[in-house]
């Protein structure tokens, strides 16, 4: 149901990890992978795009397994719309992360609206409201197949909680999903979403894949939190 065998979620010395590309592309064939995504961060300023595809896309060429090329991409505000570069090299995919709070002008610090639900401003429902549109609208949005990535690992860093989330939430997720054929991805550094979400979301058809979101090439395709899931989902 999950193919552990494919790790979507990787990040190298381009952005924030540790490794270069070809060692990450190498670990990942030591850990007997036959799928490998590179997925580093972008933001609309990135100018080096174009030169990171070439430089996947030559890796795959002479890799041990298969590679693809994606890119990881937060959603900005509450219309759905993503922090990426107007003009898109040919991506294979495209991570959709909530990294900071979408919302209806633009991105919030989780820490603002942990304020603003505590003070009363903001509540519960509404929130939750909030940020389901903006990721439904994100996966629409998107010029790729998208995977939500990470899903629901703000709530925490907000003051909310996974199991807040109502079956409508879930439901229109997997609506957006199924429309724009976007896949939700089980992340093994942040083990969310948790196993409700997943196995309602898994019931609705929704693909679910693996990500380790790895940082460094010794975390590439190492999973624990995602057999886990796999042995509730069957
Ligand atoms: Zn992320
Ligand atoms: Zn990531």
């Amino acid at each position: 149901m999950i193919d552990t065998g494919a790790d979507w979620h990787t990040h190298s010395t381009t952005t924030d990890g540790q490794d270069p590309l070809a060692d990450m592309v190498a670990a990942g064939a030591a850990a007997g992978l036959h799928t490998l995504g590179l997925s580093d961060h972008v933001r609309a300023s990135t100018s080096w795009l174009p030169d990171y595809v070439r430089e996947v896309r030559d890796l795959a060429a002479s890799a041990a397994l298969a590679v693809r090329c994606g890119v990881e991409v937060k959603i900005l505000d509450e219309a759905g719309h993503l922090d990426l570069p107007s003009e898109l090299p040919a991506l294979d995919y495209l991570l959709v992360a909530d990294h900071q709070f979408p919302g209806p002008d633009g991105p919030i610090h989780p820490d603002r609206v942990r304020t603003l639900l505590e003070e009363g401003t903001w509540d519960v429902a509404s929130a939750l409201d909030m940020l389901v549109t903006a990721t439904a609208r994100a996966l629409a949005a998107s010029p790729v197949p998208p995977v939500l990535a990470h899903l629901f690992s703000l709530l925490p860093k907000c003051g909310l909680d996974e199991r807040q989330v109502h079956e409508e939430h879930l439901d229109a997720l997997a609506d957006a999903c199924l429309a724009t054929g976007g896949w939700v991805e089980v992340n093994e550094k942040w083990r969310c979403p948790g196993i409700p979400a997943l196995t309602h979301l898994a019931g609705r058809g929704v693909v679910v894949s693996a990500g380790s979101d790895a940082h460094r090439a010794a975390d590439v395709g190492r999973w624990d939190y995602v057999p886990a899931v796999l042995r509730e989902l069957t």
